[in-house]
């Protein structure tokens, strides 16, 4: 809902949800996440008109991540061994990943769809981070597993200033064919997440996911080269696999040169 009323300029605090074909409101039992589309077999209850399938996989992008935070939070994470689930350091964290994951689901899912990403995502990610900075240094937070975004601040700024300088000088270069405007300040804000090093493990990973599932759609569905395919997406997915297994990448890697 927020992903359909950022790009349509609504406010998305009050107001009833209505069907985009035939503009009845909806009822209060339509609105329950994934189960509404089940029992309504994916067609509007008043006029019948399909639901986009992308709504249902949406609403059950977001239950799985939030279960996997919520997870890893409780079981897999140092906190609970030392017994500070409660505490307030601890629970600013998990506050900041779920923020930061939230803004990752509304970003690839509203490029998927409209193949647009509102700016105001991207300041929220920024701002995110910032706002994790100054709290970091201020009370001296430090989670030595997740080391990622732990790094000196200084690292994390030359990491998105060196993306973003990357990245519009490829739009240039491309004459503006190969990325959007929206994709640079994208990758910006995302590097500003990750080091030098792991943004460049985050690019090669989009690249990589952008011209596999590329080249698929030309040779299966014999999409023509100008079909655009949204590059945010990918850049998303590179980002969460670089969080996830980044440093074990670069490693890996520099294990190959040794031979
Ligand atoms: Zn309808």
């Amino acid at each position: 809902m927020i992903i359909d009323r950022v790009i349509r300029d609504e406010q998305f605090i009050k107001g009833r949800s209505h069907c985009e074909s035939c503009g009845h409101e909806l009822h209060l039992k339509d609105l329950i996440p994934l189960l509404s589309f089940i029992w309504l077999k994916g067609k509007c209850r008043y006029c019948h008109a399909s639901i986009p399938k992308i709504l249902p996989i949406t609403e059950l992008t977001v239950a799985i991540t939030y279960a996997s935070i919520f997870y890893w939070y409780l079981y897999k994470s140092s906190f609970s061994i030392t017994s500070t689930l409660l505490s307030i350091d601890s629970l600013f964290f998990l506050l900041f990943i779920l923020i930061l994951f939230t803004l990752l689901i509304l970003i690839f899912f509203s490029d998927l769809r409209y193949k647009l990403i509102p700016d105001i995502y991207t300041l929220l990610l920024v701002v995110n981070f910032i706002i994790f900075a100054i709290i970091r240094v201020l009370f001296n937070l430090d989670f030595a597993e997740y080391s990622v975004f732990f790094t000196p601040i200084i690292s994390h700024v030359i990491s998105a200033v060196s993306m973003l300088i990357f990245f519009a000088a490829l739009f240039f270069i491309t004459r503006k064919k190969a990325l959007g405007e929206g994709d640079i300040y994208l990758s910006g804000a995302l590097a500003i997440y990750l080091t030098f090093q792991l943004s460049i493990i985050m690019w090669f990973g989009a690249f990589i996911l952008g011209s596999v599932v590329g080249v698929f759609l030309m040779v299966v569905y014999k999409k023509g080269r100008k079909y655009m395919i949204p590059f945010g997406p990918f850049l998303v997915l590179g980002f969460i696999v670089t969080l996830l297994w980044g440093n074990q990448i670069i490693n890996w890697y520099l294990s190959l040169l040794h031979y």
